[in-house]
């Protein structure tokens, strides 16, 4: 089953990968954490992409193809996929669509995480990770049992995302309205979009998710 999950920055994208990559045995793939990766390796890739993610951008399309084209192809991917945060454009979509039709896959459903702008700020501005294992937190929303200490490898060092902030939030949300956006009708068109509310708790959104998984395998 091939998945790709859309939604605005703070929809929960990353964490709702992570529970169906546990429940549904699938491989989550996310661009923004494999930039992330190549902007700490100071690779070619990281020293085009670091001045553009700061600024809350996208990065060209070109470098984000050739980036998922390698990566999907790796055995791994081979039960299926959650795409999380690619792609961010018509541009990337089709190209997506022109890849796996060549290696004889397709997408099983395209799953919009639908919130309202006007709460994605707090979800932004409280989130933060361990600096060992990467565990993703939030301040009120999801803190570690004990204060200070990760839940899953009990490293005392965490960090915040340096485009998690209000201005940048602010640019990486414009982004999503206007060129992220536009994949809603271009899958629609296809048919395999579906909708889920994604502004209540963690679990209830879990929950919606599985369900909407479901009715895609049905
Ligand atoms: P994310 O972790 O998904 O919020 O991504 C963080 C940042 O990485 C974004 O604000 C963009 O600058 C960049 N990025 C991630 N995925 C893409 C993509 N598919 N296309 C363009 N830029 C991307």
């Amino acid at each position: 089953m091939n998945l790709i999950l859309l939604g605005p920055p703070g929809a929960g994208k990353g964490t709702q990968a992570q529970r169906l990559e546990e429940s549904e045995g699938l491989v989550q793939l996310s661009t923004g954490d494999m930039l992330r990766a190549a902007v700490a390796s100071g690779s070619e890739i990281g020293r085009i992409a670091k001045p553009i993610m700061e600024a809350g951008n996208l990065v060209p399309d070109d470098v984000m193809v050739t980036m998922i084209e390698q990566r999907i192809d790796r055995s791994d991917c081979a039960n299926g996929f959650i795409l999380d945060g690619f792609p961010r454009t018509v541009a990337q979509a089709e190209s997506l669509d022109d890849m796996l039709r060549r290696t004889g896959r397709r997408l099983d459903a395209v799953i919009e995480m639908a919130v309202d702008d006007g709460i994605l700020i707090e979800r932004i501005s409280g989130r933060f990770a361990c600096a060992d294992c990467g565990a993703g937190y939030h301040r009120r929303f999801r803190p570690t049992a004990v204060e200070g200490v990760c839940d899953r490898c009990g490293g005392t060092e965490f960090r915040q995302r340096p485009d998690d902030n209000e201005e940048t939030v602010k640019t990486r949300l414009a982004a999503y309205h206007a060129q992220t956006e536009p994949l809603l009708p271009y899958y629609r068109e296809q048919g395999i979009l579906r909708s889920v509310d994604a502004m209540a708790g963690i679990d209830d959104v879990a929950a919606r998710m599985r369900e909407a998984v479901g009715a895609a395998r049905a």
